[in-house]
């Protein structure tokens, strides 16, 4: 067993647990390995021991690895799923439309638009998440919590674009009282945009926030797609590529 495959199971055994305590089933709640920073050797052992979908923070190391990986061959690869998770400046807005399935940080119109008309039309709809900003920070990404229905309300309207929910990047909170606190601003969100009757809302359905520190508490505040990165590829190395 390699110890990325070992690691997986660890963190899928966090996950049941997460659910068993807040009363949710497993299939609730989604994997997202967080492979930033490292190769495409580790995303092929993470392949091969079953894992779909990959985020990427770095645009450009994203695409490379995507390529590096799909030249493998690997059995299951044709079924990958490769998320953005980064910021997203105006001049990438083209790479993000024509390699990525998701792109999770959307936080104003203009990138919206742009990923939808560059949208390729041999591809699907690219799946976007708004990133909301659920605890100050003036310098985060993200939009505020009370801006979100506004910008989802524009976002349903573009051709190329799905809606699939909101996602959040909090900063570390003391302990789990602190962390489902932080996570359950971003539900309150998610929950306020589903219930708001919005037309294009048919798969709404992720709310994506958790990392290996707080998992737990990401999932007990609704979480359905936690982002893993160390815990399931180890340690990164100091130093990370730039945007
Ligand atoms: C790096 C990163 C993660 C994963 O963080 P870990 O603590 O390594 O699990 C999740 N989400 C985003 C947006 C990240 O940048």
């Amino acid at each position: 067993m390699t110890t990325i495959e070992n690691n997986l199971g660890q963190i899928h055994a966090r996950i049941a647990a997460a659910c068993g305590t807040a009363n949710r089933a497993v299939t609730s709640v989604q994997l997202l390995a967080v492979s930033k920073t490292f190769g495409a050797d580790a995303v092929r052992d993470a392949v091969l021991a079953g894992q779909r979908s990959f985020g990427e923070n770095y645009i450009q190391e994203g695409v490379d690895k995507r390529a590096a990986v799909r030249a493998m061959g690997l059995p299951g690869g044709e079924a990958l799923q490769w998320h953005c998770i980064g910021p997203i400046q105006s001049n990438k807005t083209r790479l993000v439309a024509e390699n990525f399935d998701w792109a999770q940080t959307v936080d104003r119109l203009k990138i919206a638009e742009r990923l939808s008309a560059q949208r390729p039309e041999g591809m699907a709809p690219l799946n976007v998440c708004i990133q909301v900003n659920v605890d100050g920070g003036e310098t985060k990404s993200g939009v505020a919590p009370d801006q979100a229905l506004e910008l989802a309300r524009a976002v349903v309207a573009l051709p190329r674009l799905v809606l699939r929910g909101i996602m959040s990047i909090p900063d570390d909170a003391p302990g789990f009282e602190a962390q489902c606190a932080v996570h359950k601003k971003a539900a309150a969100v998610f929950d306020a945009i589903k219930a708001s009757g919005l037309p294009g809302l048919a798969q709404f359905d992720t709310l994506s926030m958790g990392m290996t520190g707080d998992l737990e508490a990401a999932v007990a505040a609704g979480s359905t797609m936690v982002r893993v990165g160390s815990g399931v590829f180890g340690r990164r190395a100091y130093g990370t590529p730039t945007p």
